[in-house]
């Protein structure tokens, strides 16, 4: 018989993960605040990190160091305090632990005990970019970093060039300007992209324009923290579903007149015009 249990209720611990800001303090949660006051001890990527972001909120809570290099040890810490009634949250240095952070390891240890996890919401990189970059987004895929050796680098990317899907990548700025050009080479550099950098910060910036355009922008401009949303591979004439037009029609008729729009789907689709405008006219006629 499956074991359940809803979170708030019920005897079993709980582990909470939370999400904290990436950039712009105002963004911690009310709610993430909330549930620290309630806690034990906060385990974390970087006890440094955390304990003065705790501090810039008047909290002083016991902290346990738990990175990638000794999860493992610290999820047992964390399991036998849990286990002892103990209250304990998770966080990484930025944004939510797990995604391209650690706890994950951690996570699934409380699992496997039978215990509970609850996420507390708050901002996140990838998604941020992806609201702000322009590129559609009804369908995406996270793919979080690209591996730092050059040549892995790029058979990550041959196996990525025709995926329809948006993508979104987290860099370094120290490799931003190669992983640029092997992107405008491998992927398209007629591919729409959106370098989103210093988001939620004072020097928030999207640069939004194609892989070549971005792979020829000067190196020292492009620093800082820093997400790459970039558009999925063309679909060929007969891959695209008509669900597919009528979605983009819709969302380009937001925006542009009917002429315009329906022009800028077929390029969009490297579609015949009358197709579309056939679509035009049973859908918004
Ligand atoms: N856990 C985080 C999240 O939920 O977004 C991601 C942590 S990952 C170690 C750090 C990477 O996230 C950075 O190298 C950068 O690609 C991206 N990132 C984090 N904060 C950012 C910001 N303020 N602006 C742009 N990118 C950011």
């Amino acid at each position: 018989m499956l074991k359940r249990e809803l979170n708030f209720q019920g005897t079993s611990p709980l582990l909470y993960l939370i999400a904290t800001p990436i950039g712009n303090l105002e963004e911690f949660s009310p709610r993430a605040l909330h549930v620290l006051r309630e806690m034990d001890y906060v385990a974390c990527e970087d006890t440094r990190n955390s304990g003065l972001l705790l501090k810039r909120f008047s909290l002083d809570l016991p902290l346990i160091s738990c990175h990638e290099h000794n999860e493992e040890k610290a999820s047992e810490r964390i399991l036998s305090l849990l286990s002892e009634g103990k209250k304990v949250a998770y966080m990484s240095d930025a944004g939510y632990p797990i995604i391209s952070d650690p706890g994950q390891r951690l996570a699934r240890r409380v699992i496997e005990a039978g215990y509970k996890v609850s996420v507390v919401n708050g901002p996140n990189a990838g998604l941020c970019a992806l609201v702000g970059s322009g590129i559609p987004s009804e369908h995406f895929y996270f793919y979080g970093f690209l591996d730092s050796k050059p040549s892995s680098r790029r058979k990550q990317l041959e196996s990525l060039k025709d995926f329809h899907d948006t993508i979104i990548f987290y860099e370094s700025p120290h490799r931003i300007h190669d992983t640029l050009i092997d992107m405008a080479s491998i992927l398209g550099k007629d591919r729409r992209a959106s370098l989103s950098r210093e988001l939620t910060k004072t020097h928030e910036e999207y640069i939004r324009a194609t892989l070549e355009e971005l792979s020829q922008l000067e190196e020292e401009t492009l620093i800082g923290e820093m997400v790459l949303v970039v558009e999925g591979a063309k679909k060929g004439i007969n891959e695209t579903t008509d669900e597919e037009i009528v979605n983009y029609l819709k969302e380009t008729l937001g925006t542009m007149k009917s002429k315009e729009a329906i022009k800028e789907v077929a390029q969009r689709y490297h579609l015949p015009k009358n197709r579309v405008y056939d679509l035009y006219l049973k859908n918004f006629k």
